[in-house]
């Protein structure tokens, strides 16, 4: 069963990447358990600093000042020197040259208008933060979207709610994958694990395995790609602690 040892390999296929993409469009680009989307990364005095949308964050109209600051009298206020507008999903978001307060963001629009048309909007946050939007529409009342701050970078994984051994990644219906962020994707094989099922011409039966304990049962870790491509140091990829020496697939 050669296709089980080479699981981080079916990941980066076209047919798993195709149907991986299906997947996070159909969960609105957010993890299902929190509601973070993947984040963007920006430069702070040399220092790397990782921020996204989080869905799960609603800012209603009270939390956010009437008070409209050009982005020459936003900049003058926070002693800022720069604003920098980044591309996150379909969403934009706007960093500053420091961060005082979280440094935030914008607007849903596709593209970025001339900063003249530009409009800063603050935002007290329920735990006592300053954030602000930057919005070419004045009458903004409520965000259905706030921001979060990271230090390990956040990415969107697809999760197989079960598996079934023999099956490639993609050979799944879509109803047994859902989108989850590294960070929860992990806590969920950790906590609750993936049942393994085997198929006997049709019939499903449960195999007890053991998810590795470092990776949960993944075998596998996207955002570190450039270490080792990824894999899980502890399984070799291989998943399953009773497989950990490669030695009894079969
Ligand atoms: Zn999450
Ligand atoms: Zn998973
Ligand atoms: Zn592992």
């Amino acid at each position: 069963m050669e296709d089980f040892f080479t699981y981080a390999e079916q990941l980066e296929k076209p047919e798993w990447q195709r149907l991986r993409l299906k997947i996070i469009e159909r969960d609105g680009q957010k993890c299902q358990l929190c509601g973070k989307g993947k984040s963007v990364s920006a430069k702070f005095d040399n220092k790397i600093i990782n921020f996204g949308i989080d869905y799960s964050l609603k800012i209603c109209a009270d939390q956010i000042s009437d008070k409209i600051l050009t982005l020459e009298e936003f900049k003058q206020c926070l002693n800022i020197n720069w604003i920098r507008c980044m591309r996150n999903g379909d969403k934009i978001i706007a960093v500053t040259s420091n961060n005082p307060c979280g440094f935030l963001v914008v607007k849903d629009d596709k593209n970025i208008p001339p900063q003249q048309d530009l409009m800063v909007r603050l935002i007290g946050l329920s735990n006592g933060t300053l954030s602000f939007v930057i919005t070419d529409k004045p009458e903004i009342k409520s965000l259905d979207y706030g921001f979060y701050i990271s230090q390990t970078p956040i990415i969107l994984n697809v999760h197989h709610k079960n598996y079934i051994l023999g099956r490639k990644a993609w050979e799944y219906k879509d109803s047994d994958l859902v989108t989850l962020c590294n960070e929860c994707h992990l806590s969920v094989h950790k906590a609750i694990g993936v049942k393994v099922y085997a198929d006997e011409n049709g019939f499903m039966t449960e195999v007890k395995l053991t998810p590795c304990f470092r990776c949960g049962g993944t075998g596998y870790f996207p955002e570190y790609r450039n270490v080792q491509n990824g894999i899980c140091f502890r399984c070799k990829g291989r998943r399953f602690e009773e497989y950990k020496y490669g030695s009894c697939d079969s």
